[in-house]
């Protein structure tokens, strides 16, 4: 007896059929175009190997799925469970009936609230609602540092809810900074406006979030906006003015620049802060040992004009025209690479070496 549900924060999952091999898709939604996202929970109660096959497209990963036990903790499955990029095979055991799997590492909102709930007694972190979205559901807003603090840095994430790598990134930022604080006093300087989850129905709905029908929350940085927090994050970036802002993302899928970290160049003066900021990250990143740690090389970067670079009315070309110094997003792949296959820490990390990177970036530009 087999049982697949997807009724939980981030499922998404078509069941096809269920017989010796059990037959799944992803759900594309209101995405104009393919993707990839799916997260399913599955219970069988017989010790047996169980195959999974995908009837839409490629979409297991190198190392097989995300698998997690409680839906908090994910790892890889592993490499050894991959059959195809379409298919894998698991082997439920008594003592664990009920298992969780995903295209990439989730990070949903009780993740981010887990994360809060180790820092929200730190007298530097305060939180705030940015506003409501359509649906009522409060978009939450975190301020890490001196409310009195002079200079502001910005940082938001799922304006595509698939793309959930990048928040453990933002943690490790986020961590490293609070660490670091009582030595450096970097957090009476500078204060980190963060939203987690621009589209934070999407991310628990567990949607796609990506090429959304007529346009994703990426797109709607228009004259007619017609989600209700993009117009929030423009009123919010205008008053706050900020000296960095960073968009945090995920590429495509896999293969070629997806599996690099990579920075999204504006075609504006704003590249040459930007290759400041990437040539000290790269730096941080030499020699550290591949595979378990994840590496930056400004040569993965695409320049604007290349290839879907465009000058599309995104979250960083308001930034950039707003005058934000230093705008970008960035892309965090899903996997990572043969040698060094993702895992929450190691993403959080690199999180940790973007912060000294700003920290680098802000101390020269102040001199
Ligand atoms: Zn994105």
């Amino acid at each position: 007896m087999i049982q697949i549900r997807s009724d939980y924060a981030g499922g998404n999952i078509k069941v096809v059929s269920v017989d010796e091999v059990v037959r799944v898709e992803q759900e594309i939604r209101d995405s104009a175009y393919w993707w990839f996202y799916w997260s399913f929970c599955i219970r069988c109660d017989e010790e047996r190997d169980v195959v999974f096959e995908f009837t839409n497209g490629e979409v297991v990963g190198p190392w097989g799925p995300a698998y997690s036990l409680d839906g908090i903790h994910w790892e890889w499955l592993g490499a050894q469970s991959v059959l195809s990029a379409k298919s894998f095979v698991y082997r439920f055991a008594p003592d664990h009936p009920e298992v969780y799997f995903a295209f990439s590492l989730p990070y949903q909102v009780r993740h981010f609230e887990r994360f809060y709930e180790r820092i929200k007694t730190l007298p530097i972190v305060r939180r705030d609602i940015l506003c409501l979205t359509k649906k009522q559901t409060e978009v939450p807003l975190l301020l890490v540092g001196s409310a009195d603090a002079p200079e502001h840095l910005f940082f938001c994430s799922r304006h595509h809810a698939c793309e959930s790598t990048v928040n453990y990134v933002l943690e490790g930022l986020l961590a490293f900074l609070i660490e670091d604080h009582p030595a450096s006093g970097f957090l009476e300087r500078y204060c980190i406006h963060f939203v987690p989850f621009v589209d934070i129905d999407g991310v628990e709905n567990g949607d796609q979030g990506k090429g959304r029908a007529p346009h994703d929350h990426n797109r709607d940085y228009v004259e007619q906006p017609i989600y209700a927090v993009t117009p929030a994050i423009m009123r919010f970036v205008r008053a706050l003015r900020p000296v960095v802002g960073m968009d945090f993302h995920c590429p495509h899928k896999w293969g070629e620049r997806n599996d690099h970290v990579f920075i999204v160049k504006t075609g504006t003066g704003a590249d040459r802060r930007i290759e400041r900021f990437g040539q000290a990250l790269s730096e941080l990143s030499r020699g550290l040992d591949d595979a378990r740690d994840i590496p930056y090389d400004p040569a993965n970067d695409i320049e604007m004009g290349d290839d879907w670079n465009q000058p599309y009315p995104t979250c960083s070309s308001f930034m950039i025209q707003e005058n934000v110094p230093m705008a970008f997003s960035i892309k965090i792949p899903y996997f990572g690479l043969v040698e060094g296959q993702y895992t929450a820490d190691s993403l959080r990390r690199l999180g940790g070496r973007m912060a000294q990177a700003l920290k680098i970036y802000l101390c020269e530009k102040s001199v």
